[in-house]
């Protein structure tokens, strides 16, 4: 697809916006690629509050003054009802991140599993050569459920632990009876535990300003040869990656899936490769600052 001769305008709905890097990278990326674009933030808030401003915005991306939007917390699962077509793993993983727009019928879409999954390989490539392919998922929320199917899907066996175990069990139900087995059980009572060799941290659990706190209980070791992602980008090292790292682990954060699974919504929503080194450098150097 030509880059169009009209402005391509694009955007993010969530709540609160404040700290997105999104419209850095994509607007980064659209001046590279030639597209006359802006992506911008809008902000809407909860529903029922929100839900006047949200149906206003597709609205406009059903008439094709907005070509297309991401979607973020709190919003990814609630707008599962407003879109007309879903992508078979946005329906599995049951929540949204990407909206595209083809004669006026709204597609939901969920580009955090690969984005998930690309970022996985290209940090930690020694997992590929790991046998034992055993992961905990902390956290049961729109993230864990794209990591889930990302890891379900390519061989790994996946615990969901949550502080609210129905909300694990719920995951672990809808995505056992849709043909992707998971399990759900707390941290301390997960069979294995020891023999764990990923740990995925989904929860918001250590992200700014509350740089000092960790999903990982403080009186439990690390399983020793497990490798830990998690998906908190700032502050660029939590307190989980700290301590895991003490722990001898390898452990990374979730800026390169930042900027992967917004690489692929501009892929889905240009039809053109993604300039991907613009998007991570987008968000590499913003959260230098
Ligand atoms: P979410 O849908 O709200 O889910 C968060 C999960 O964490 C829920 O299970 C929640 O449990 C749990 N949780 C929240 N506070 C907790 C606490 N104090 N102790 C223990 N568990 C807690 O959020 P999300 O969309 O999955 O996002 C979660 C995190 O991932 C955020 O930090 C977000 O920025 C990050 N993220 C990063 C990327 C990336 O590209 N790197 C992509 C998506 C998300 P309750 O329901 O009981 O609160």
């Amino acid at each position: 697809m030509n880059p169009p001769s009209e402005t391509f305008r694009l955007g993010l709905i969530g709540w609160p916006l404040a700290h997105s890097l999104s419209p850095l990278m994509h607007n980064a990326a659209l001046k590279a690629a030639g597209f006359p674009g802006e992506y911008r933030l809008y902000p809407v808030p909860p529903l029922p509050e929100g839900e006047a401003s949200l149906l206003d915005l597709l609205g406009e991306m059903k008439i094709g003054s907005i070509q297309g939007l991401n979607v973020t917390i709190p919003h990814k699962q609630n707008i599962l009802n407003q879109v007309d077509l879903l992508s078979p793993a946005a329906k599995i993983i049951g929540a949204i991140n990407t909206i595209t727009v083809q004669n006026g019928l709204l597609t939901g879409d969920n580009t955090d599993w690969l984005g998930f999954l690309s970022d996985l390989d290209y940090q930690f490539p020694d997992l590929n050569s790991e046998k034992s392919r055993l992961a905990v998922v902390l956290g049961a929320g729109g993230s864990a459920r794209a990591v889930a199917y990302a890891l379900q899907l390519t061989g790994w066996q996946v615990n969901i632990s949550a502080r609210r175990l129905e909300q694990a069990q719920q995951l672990a139900a809808e995505f056992s009876s849709a043909g992707h087995p998971v399990s759900a059980w707390p941290l301390l009572q997960c069979a294995k535990l020891s023999e764990t060799t990923l740990i995925v941290n989904t929860t918001p659990v250590g992200m700014f300003p509350y740089t000092t706190s960790s999903p990982w209980p403080v009186d439990l070791h690390f399983p020793k040869q497990a490798f830990l992602y998690d998906l908190i980008y700032n502050p660029i090292e939590t307190a989980l990656m700290k301590s895991a790292r003490s722990a001898g682990l390898l452990a990374a954060n979730g800026l390169g899936m930042l900027a992967e699974q917004g690489a692929l919504a501009f892929e889905i929503w240009t039809g053109q490769p993604a300039p991907r080194e613009i998007f991570r450098q987008a968000a590499v150097e913003r959260t230098a600052l």
